[in-house]
């Protein structure tokens, strides 16, 4: 079922423009515009570099049902390419063209040092068992691995809507099966289960970060004021759109930890309103066990989900399906504040209007760079074969050893209460705190970020938002990378 009138948005067919990619490229153009370019640069940034089309046929139920599945590879200007593969029913070319230049732009604007690529395949997973779906699966990866559109070193994968650690496992299985030789085999894709080569923190990983730029945001005074806002994340009121991983660890993080609370919550089948706000774990518990957000005790229901995307709110989080804030809608929607924690939720013409009303938009790019920030640091565990932060914490272990081995000699002894257990002390210095290695990474990329696309907003007085400050950054670090290589692109 649609998320409300998505009709005008994400599942717009390829005849419908302008597209998720024109928007993208909307977006670009208006930022390379302010830059000095080169002839010619700026169209070899902004173009896909290639897009693979497969066609397969599996054995299923006693017939063969043929898939379609796609890998775009948006810019090579650093190696390997990095994106999610996306798994539903409407996927389709120029919307994983458009996903893989916003992983290009992500990427570069977070300074993860990845290329950008992003894979789709054409099903819905919820017609299909697992077992159909491992098939289905492998077998994607078999067609992306022979052409080496899944690989450690050119091409690495991560979950996206409607895959999760589960089909990263079989992919990553998959490709090492046919590569029995490659030790770094399992660097193929990231998003594994933590057994299975994955990283803490992996999973709330976009959601976190969404958290973590809320908070950069509020600390500047000036920024917030520009949305027409005052004072810290506390209190403030959320309209949230999508409780997929994404908007429900955004929302439970901010509702939980900063005193946020999530007064309207947006779904397939409607939306729930409360106005002390949502528990959002007893709602995602809810939305399991039957399917949708109807009958949600305490909560009012509306069945017209994407009314509420235009309700008075401080803060909106569209954390589903690109689209949904289009020229239709954007002149009602009542929030001075927007952060894209999906990806493109706004057009480029309702970024125009949005502009003109004095809306304050965190631009998916920058929103949403969690993900692919952690998938970084997974990929380097990988890569190391070490747990992520154990070298530095080996070091440190080497340097402080002698003076710990004397505090605990000497807690022990006393019966001292330490406020640090001897046990925490011993864990610390073993690398087991990955989690909190990942999430202060992870906070200090999303500050950094930010800080390098306001110094442009506020710097720049023909520089209009932040997402045009984004995309100038992004646009010019894949341009210094592009120019080091000399002429052949
Ligand atoms: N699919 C996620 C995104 O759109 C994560 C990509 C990754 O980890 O490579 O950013």
């Amino acid at each position: 079922m649609p998320y409300g009138d998505e009709k005008k948005g994400a599942a717009m067919t390829e005849s419908t423009r302008p597209s998720f990619r024109d928007n993208v490229n909307l977006m670009f153009t208006r930022a390379a515009a302010l830059m000095d370019l080169s002839p010619g640069f700026e169209e070899k940034i902004r173009v896909c570099n290639a897009t693979y089309i497969v066609r397969f046929g599996v054995p299923l139920r006693g017939e063969i049902r043929t898939f379609t599945g796609y890998r775009s590879v948006h810019s090579e200007h650093i190696e390997p390419v990095k994106g999610g593969i996306r798994f539903a029913s409407n996927v389709h070319q120029e919307e994983v063209e458009a996903l893989s230049a916003l992983m290009s732009y992500k990427c570069a604007l977070a300074g993860v040092p990845f290329g950008g690529s992003k894979g789709g395949l054409r099903i819905d997973p919820t017609l299909y068992n697992e077992d159909e779906l491992e098939q289905i699966t492998r077998r994607f990866a078999r067609e992306l691995a022979k052409r080496d559109l899944i690989h450690p070193a050119q091409n690495v994968g991560a979950p996206d809507m409607g895959t999760s650690a589960r089909e990263m496992a079989w992919i990553a299985d998959q490709y090492a099966r046919m590569n029995p030789t490659e030790i770094n085999a399992h660097a193929c894709v990231t998003g594994k289960p933590l057994n299975g080569g994955g990283i803490a923190g992996r999973v709330e990983a976009t959601g976190r970060g969404v958290q973590y730029a809320l908070r950069e945001f509020f600390r500047h005074e000036s920024d917030v004021a520009r949305a027409g806002l005052s004072g810290g994340l506390d209190g403030k009121r959320i309209i949230l759109q999508g409780l997929g991983k994404v908007g429900y660890h955004a929302g439970k993080f901010l509702s939980q930890e900063d005193g946020a609370r999530v007064v309207a919550l947006i779904e397939r089948d409607g939306a729930l309103s409360h106005a002390e706000g949502l528990d959002i774990d007893a709602v995602q518990e809810w939305m399991q066990q039957h399917g949708g957000l109807s009958g949600f005790p305490g909560a009012e229901f509306h069945p017209d989900g994407a009314g509420m995307l235009e309700e008075d709110c401080d803060i909106l989080i569209p954390a589903a399906v690109e689209g949904v804030i289009h020229k239709g809608n954007a002149a009602r929607i009542r929030a001075p504040l927007i952060i894209e924690a999906a990806n493109g939720p706004v057009t480029a013409a309702a970024d125009e209007i949005l502009r003109g009303k004095g809306v304050v938009i965190i631009p998916d790019m920058y929103a949403n760079a969690g993900g692919v920030t952690v998938s970084y640091f997974e990929w380097v565990k990988n890569l190391s074969r070490i747990r992520f932060g154990r070298m530095e914490r080996l070091h440190e272990a080497n340097r402080h050893q002698l003076l710990v081995d004397e505090l605990l000699r000497l807690a022990e002894k006393s019966g001292l209460d330490w406020s640090f257990s001897p046990d925490f002390i011993r864990s610390y210095l073993n690398g087991a705190d990955e989690l909190a290695l990942v999430r202060s990474g992870l906070d200090d990329t999303m500050r950094g970020a930010y800080q390098a696309m306001r110094e442009l907003w506020h710097g720049r007085e023909d520089v209009p938002d932040l997402r045009t400050a984004g995309y100038m950054r992004a646009i010019g670090r894949i341009a210094s990378s592009y120019r080091m290589r000399g002429g052949h692109l």
